[in-house]
């Protein structure tokens, strides 16, 4: 999950940046889509792999995962996925300006200060990569300036574009340093004739020196403000700053596996632990007599409640808490739980957490994990407090990065 945060680093533009794209291509094999390169991989950092063939990349997560595994229980195998490619549903450009003040835009170099300039990226959304090119060149006869981090001047720091990839709608997120855009109405106008398939258009405005790429005030000048999208049947709203998976075909996939795991006969109480904007415990709760859904940031509860209404879901709560506190009190409580859906971030579960999950006794424990090491630590934990792994199962949600995500069936140890 966690490897999509909002935050960036500050950095500089390098005049030969332009020039020197194509020095370190890097060529991959893919399936059906014959030889493809990337110009700046190297330079970007966002693909570790991106040298790597595809089969090959598999079978290394595969084994990172099956080695942590090992002591617990049996690994079914890696899904992956068969167009690796363009499969980012949230595409981010910083703006800023070359030597001759001429608007550029693209990804920040890892850990340098400057942007290195992309027009099109191999695993984003390729619709969204060229609304980006499209702002960047509508920018001079607008007269808007792109934000000069060592001057001070200018007005557009970031472009951030969302997309549903069922639904086709598109958002599109204008990060500036005031709230006035000069000719907004031009502006859409002219956005939209070129990309009539843009749905809605935000002003976001961030002024402050700051590695968060949005700032607190939002004002919408075209459309909803938002846009939505479907999962395994079920309908989400993503606002500009909501958490949502940016691999959808593959968060399906997790999730489909995940409700495998579970397998709700319709008469369970579960958990849905770390639920961010509610999806998971949305999708389980045709299968469940209830579901009860714990996040600690209080916008994600805010996007999950409203995603249970659009969806109809009435057995379903959301609590804003820390996940291991929560279960804790209800532990205290007396509450009954059959099954508990667990999602932690990157550093994995609380050991309050375990604790409560362990005197809470449910049947099953599904663990959906982005962290194979904090995974290994966790299982340790759990099978030591009366729990058993019966099955698990990889998938890659980050073609092209050394990321890999991982579903683990957790039982009680009948006794
Ligand atoms: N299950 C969701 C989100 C998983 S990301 C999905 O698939 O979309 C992990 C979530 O855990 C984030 O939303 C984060 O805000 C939340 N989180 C992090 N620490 C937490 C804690 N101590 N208690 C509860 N939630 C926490």
């Amino acid at each position: 999950m966690g490897q999509d945060g909002n935050k960036r680093e500050k950095k500089k533009m390098l005049p030969e940046d332009v020039k020197t794209q194509k020095r370190t291509a890097a060529s991959i094999p893919i399936k059906g889509a014959g030889e493809v390169s990337c110009a700046v991989a190297k330079r970007c950092g966002g693909c570790q792999w991106m040298d790597r063939d595809y089969q090959e990349q598999l079978h290394e997560k595969e084994k990172q995962v099956r080695k942590i595994l090992t002591p617990y229980c049996r690994l079914e195998g890696i899904v992956g996925m068969d167009q690796p490619l363009y499969y980012r549903n949230k595409v981010h450009a910083v703006f800023g300006e070359d030597q001759k003040h001429r608007p550029v835009s693209g990804i920040y170099e890892e850990r340098t200060h400057r942007i290195v300039p992309v027009d099109s990226c191999l695993i984003e959304n390729q619709t969204a990569d060229a609304i980006i090119v499209s702002v960047r060149e509508l920018l001079p006869s607008f007269k808007i300036r792109p934000y000069n981090e060592d001057t001070g001047y200018g007005l557009l720091r970031h472009v951030l574009i969302r997309t549903g990839r069922i639904s086709g709608q598109i958002m599109v997120v204008l990060v500036l340093t005031s709230p006035i855009l000069p000719s907004k109405n031009n502006f859409v106008k002219a956005l939209l004739k070129r990309h009539p398939e843009i749905t809605t258009i935000v002003v976001n405005v961030n002024y402050r020196s700051t590695s968060m790429v949005l700032g607190e005030k939002e004002q919408v000048i075209y459309g909803k403000g938002y846009i939505e999208d479907m999962l395994c049947g079920k309908t989400f709203r993503i606002s500009p700053k909501s958490f949502y998976q940016v691999n959808p075909v593959q968060t399906e996939t997790l999730y489909t596996k995940a409700m495998e795991y579970a397998a709700l006969t319709g008469c369970e109480t579960v958990v849905d632990a770390y639920c961010g904007t509610g999806t998971i415990g949305i999708i389980a709760s045709d299968k469940a007599k209830q579901v009860i859904g714990v996040e600690l940031n209080a916008d994600a509860v805010r996007d999950a409640r409203c995603n249970a209404k659009i969806n109809q879901v009435r057995n379903i709560r959301f609590y804003q808490n820390d996940a291991g506190r929560f279960l804790l009190e209800m532990v205290s409580q007396g509450v009954k739980v059959d099954v508990v859906l667990m999602d932690p971030p990157r550093n994995g579960s609380s050991e309050e957490f375990l604790e409560a999950v362990a005197h809470m006794a449910p049947g099953k424990v599904v663990y959906i994990s982005c962290n194979p090491e904090t995974l290994g630590r966790d299982m340790k934990y759990l099978t030591g407090r009366g729990y058993k792994a019966e099955k698990a199962v990889a998938v890659d949600m980050f073609p092209f990065t050394g990321h890999v995500e991982s579903v683990v069936l957790i039982s009680k140890v009948e006794k």
